[in-house]
């Protein structure tokens, strides 16, 4: 637990939420300003920032809990579609730095875009040139 986090204190139930699901590991809870009609987060009870900082065994109970919470959101509020996704480090919007992932429900019509609508920058360099640093 990390010390003045708000979601440690939410998994330590310090801070109240509106819980979808719960097991050993992760908690997933309504999101107090939602963007859509059931948008949920879940996070890890354990405190890791980013992505880059959590472990591949809790990262795997974090997928798997997004999994059943997304199961649970479809078969109670039935929504069309959804958008799942991190916000990893403030650059990409990120305020809460205790790793999570937002379950976003769509219905059709209602405005929303994908993820390609989050940021349109040119990209720097050609792609030949950026996979030359990956090799
Ligand atoms: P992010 O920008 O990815 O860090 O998202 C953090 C999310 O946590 C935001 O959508 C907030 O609305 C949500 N949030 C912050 N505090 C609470 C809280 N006490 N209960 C539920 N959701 C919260
Ligand atoms: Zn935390």
């Amino acid at each position: 637990m990390s010390k003045d986090c708000i979601f440690c204190k939410i998994a330590a139930g310090e801070i109240p939420s509106h819980k979808i699901y719960e097991d050993d590991y992760v908690l997933a809870f309504l999101d107090i300003h939602p963007c859509s009609t059931g948008h949920a987060v879940v996070i890890p009870k354990k405190h890791f920032e980013s992505i880059e900082e959590i472990d591949s065994e809790n990262l795997a109970f974090l997928n798997d809990g997004a999994r059943r919470t997304a199961k649970k959101v479809y078969s109670v509020l039935k929504p069309d579609g959804m958008n799942i996704g991190l916000n990893d480090k403030p650059a990409a919007g990120q305020a809460v730095p205790h790793i999570h992932l937002h379950i976003i429900p769509r219905w059709k019509g209602d405005g929303g875009g994908s993820m390609h609508s989050i940021v349109r920058a040119e990209a720097t360099e050609p792609a030949e040139e950026i996979i030359k640093k990956f090799v």
